[in-house]
């Protein structure tokens, strides 16, 4: 089995968490919430082959250096169809729960996440899984009733 490599890279005025994730054996490698600081994120890509550009939802902190690192690298944007609307962002795939983002010998696994925004997305990969702001959410409830409450409550602009 090949390693994992994961880079944690603080990106942004809101210090978002974007990550770079490769096969250490094929050097495929998927960026997470290229959020801004487009040169920084660039400069961990060396000799990795970028296939995916993946965010977790679509608020300007997350998705800012999205061209840049898409024209540098050439990997494909993937986001959920839902934030892309809601937030005027494209991708060139707009993820479903059943879809996986191959890289080497491992593979993202989608999971749809709303709540912090309306198309929010998971990754997950062996034991981890990259969240974005999702984990922000309370998921504790009192009353069935609630949950409209804070999710529309949970749905801000930044
Ligand atoms: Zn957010």
């Amino acid at each position: 089995m090949a390693r994992l490599s994961i880079q944690k890279v603080h990106v942004g005025e809101k210090d978002t968490n974007c990550y770079v994730i490769a096969c250490a054996e094929t050097k495929e490698a998927v960026v997470i919430d290229p959020g801004g600081d487009a040169p920084k994120i660039l400069s961990q890509l060396d000799g990795l082959n970028v296939k995916w550009i993946a965010f977790t939802h679509a608020h300007p902190g997350h998705t800012g250096a999205k061209d840049e690192v898409k024209s540098a690298t050439h990997g494909t944007t993937a986001m959920h169809l839902a934030d892309a609307t809601t937030y005027l962002k494209s991708a060139e795939r707009y993820l479903l729960s059943t879809d996986t983002l191959p890289f080497g010998q491992f593979a993202l696994e989608v999971l749809i996440t709303p709540g912090h925004t309306p198309g929010g997305l998971s990754y997950k990969v062996g034991n981890h899984v990259f969240t974005g702001d999702t984990a922000t959410v309370p998921i504790r409830l009192s009353a069935p009733s609630e949950l409209e409450t804070r999710i529309s409550g949970s749905v801000r602009p930044a």
